[in-house]
């Protein structure tokens, strides 16, 4: 919880505006836009909106823009919706790439402090020459040229003089440092590649560990709140932002990635499952992506609920994904409302009903909430009921219909199975039941007690549907080599069925309660009037306990 004792960044900012280092909070989150945003990205995302908010500070949302290979207008825009339907509204919206010349003349800055220099080593010869933990590096034939002789290469390769990887600059720090990120890395290399935002003006790009401090710098950022595994790259960190020609002195902390159990969280990995077809696009409602999660159903506040719950802390963990489906429960227990739907049919004619009578019975919208009211649902001689509510030979304590066996049908009548029907290849498909007048729902019967409850929906208006469950997209008792080995071939199930009169004019984006099925959602890609889609966000039970 941001509001929590367990929240250690927390601690940090108090400490610091305590102690005057900061007098105000700005935090950033800054996402490559080379992929849609998941929930991993949503824990970074609270945290740092709701960091900032708690301190009167800012965020500003800023697109990590500096490999024009894999980045793309699409995820741009994605992104900025899905921060908006999380509800954040960041203070400036940044694009890193708006620095670019700022950190050019930063890095001929660097040169002339003889600071950094110009490299012809490819980018094998570096990583060979770096040495390891328990030797130092050795230093670049080219590591000792003159001030002069760098800013000419520098403003050379700029100028497009040189292909892709002849060139790179290098910051000169030390080659024996103890960490080896700080054994003079990389700072820009060359790319011969048009940008989605600057277009052909660049060909030489800097390194994420160079532009990301001079982006904080730049936009005045206190608090640079980033993942474990950038804790080597803090002394670069803070090399480039004591030697950046700006008062401003932002300090970087990290926390701890989420990782959920049965799901995938890298954009590499989601994006192949894009790619190769694995899933109906990036919003999915399998993929562990905002844009999936809000098209399965899961509510913005269950998604936040989570990530405060979760916490934040500095060893890495794995989540068990159901806490997130307990938190879209909670949520949507209040304001849902119930209705019935039967996902698998079997028809039901109740044989002593008169025929061509219907009549309409009241049933509370959600009984948690008295406040939203009653609804009418029809009943008459043929309804639906689910093929697993009956069974012709049942073992014990199956308390559902089966021939001679009386069940209460929920809001309506007891009804008693005397006899069905079964189509050639031996599947029942019509069962002939009776009622019984006295027992309605409502009327107080107490006569007798029967064990099972069914849910049903009247055959004549019920309106048709299809429904989608889901089930883990990924497997992870079936890890392998390549992630792929892990994908769960039966991830979505797909049945039509029936739900009520009353939902004839649902909107996309409705979430329901349906009778012992579970939460639904209707599908904002698929569903139309006249061919309503169901998808299921969440069962109503879970062996999981918080
Ligand atoms: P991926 O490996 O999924 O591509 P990334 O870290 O490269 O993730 P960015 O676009 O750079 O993705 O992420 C933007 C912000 O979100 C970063 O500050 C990053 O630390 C944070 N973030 C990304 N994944 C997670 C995660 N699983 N848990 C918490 N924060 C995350
Ligand atoms: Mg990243
Ligand atoms: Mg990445």
């Amino acid at each position: 919880d941001v509001n929590s004792s367990s929240n250690f960044i927390k601690h940090i900012v108090k400490k610091d505006l305590a102690e005057g280092t900061y007098n105000h909070v700005v935090t950033r989150f800054p996402p490559e836009p080379n992929g849609y945003l998941h929930i991993g990205h949503a824990k970074s995302i609270v945290l740092n909106f709701e960091l900032a908010d708690e301190f009167d500070g800012t965020t500003n949302l800023r697109f990590d823009d500096t490999n024009p290979l894999k980045e793309d207008q699409e995820y741009i825009d994605a992104i900025k919706e899905d921060i908006a339907w999380l509800g954040y509204e960041w203070e400036n919206l940044c694009y890193a790439s708006n620095y670019f010349e700022e950190m050019y003349e930063q890095a001929k800055k660097l040169i002339r402090q003889d600071d950094a220099y110009v490299d012809d080593l490819n980018q094998d010869e570096i990583r060979n020459m770096r040495g390891t933990f328990e030797e130092p590096g050795q230093e670049s034939p080219h590591r000792n040229r003159s001030v002069e002789e760098n800013l000419k290469l520098f403003e050379e390769m700029k100028d497009g003089k040189y292909g892709n990887g002849e060139k790179v600059l290098r910051a000169k720090i030390d080659m024996a440092s103890p960490n080896i990120n700080m054994r003079d890395p990389v700072m820009y290399r060359i790319s011969h590649a048009t940008h989605h935002h600057t277009g052909d003006t660049w060909c030489i790009y800097p390194m994420y560990t160079y532009a990301h401090p001079m982006e904080d710098v730049i936009e005045g950022v206190t608090h640079s709140i980033c993942t474990l595994e950038f804790q080597d790259q803090r002394p670069f960190y803070d090399w480039v932002v004591a030697h950046a020609d700006h008062p401003a002195k932002p300090k970087q902390i990290e926390f701890a990635r989420l990782n959920l159990t049965n799901t995938v969280m890298s954009k590499r990995k989601l994006k192949q499952l894009v790619d190769e077809s694995y899933v109906d696009g990036w919003d999915d409602p399998r993929m562990p992506t905002i844009s999936g999660l809000r098209r399965r159903g899961f509510t913005p506040e269950s998604i936040k609920q989570f990530c405060r719950e979760i916490g934040v802390a500095k060893a890495d963990n794995l989540v068990d994904f159901r806490m997130l489906e307990h938190f879209v429960r909670e949520d949507l227990k209040m304001d849902a409302p119930r209705t019935m739907s039967v996902l698998k049919p079997l028809k039901v004619v109740i044989t002593n009903y008169p025929e061509g009578q219907v009549e309409w019975l009241d049933a509370d919208v959600n009984p948690e909430n008295p406040e939203m009211g009653t609804r009418k649902i029809p009943f008459s001689r043929e309804i639906y009921i689910e093929q697993e509510d009956f069974m012709e030979d049942p073992p014990k304590k199956y308390f559902r219909l089966f021939p001679g066996n009386e069940v209460r049908l929920k809001h309506a009548y007891f009804i008693k199975c005397n006899d069905f029907v079964k189509d050639d290849d031996g599947n029942v498909v019509e069962l002939h039941c009776t009622y019984d007048p006295e027992t309605k729902s409502g009327s107080g019967f107490e006569g007798r007690k029967v064990k099972g409850t069914l849910h049903f929906v009247e055959a004549t208006k019920a309106v048709p549907a299809e429904f989608r469950l889901y089930d883990s997209l990924i497997d992870d008792e079936k890890s392998g080599d390549d992630f792929l080995e892990a994908v769960n071939p039966d991830s979505l199930e797909v049945t039509h069925g029936f739900v009520e009169e009353n939902m004839k004019h649902v909107f996309s984006q409705d979430k329901f309660q349906f009778f012992r099925h579970g939460y639904f959602n209707v599908d904002s890609k698929d569903s139309r009037k006249d061919h309503l889609v169901f998808n299921r966000i969440v069962s109503l039970k879970s062996s999981f306990k918080l």
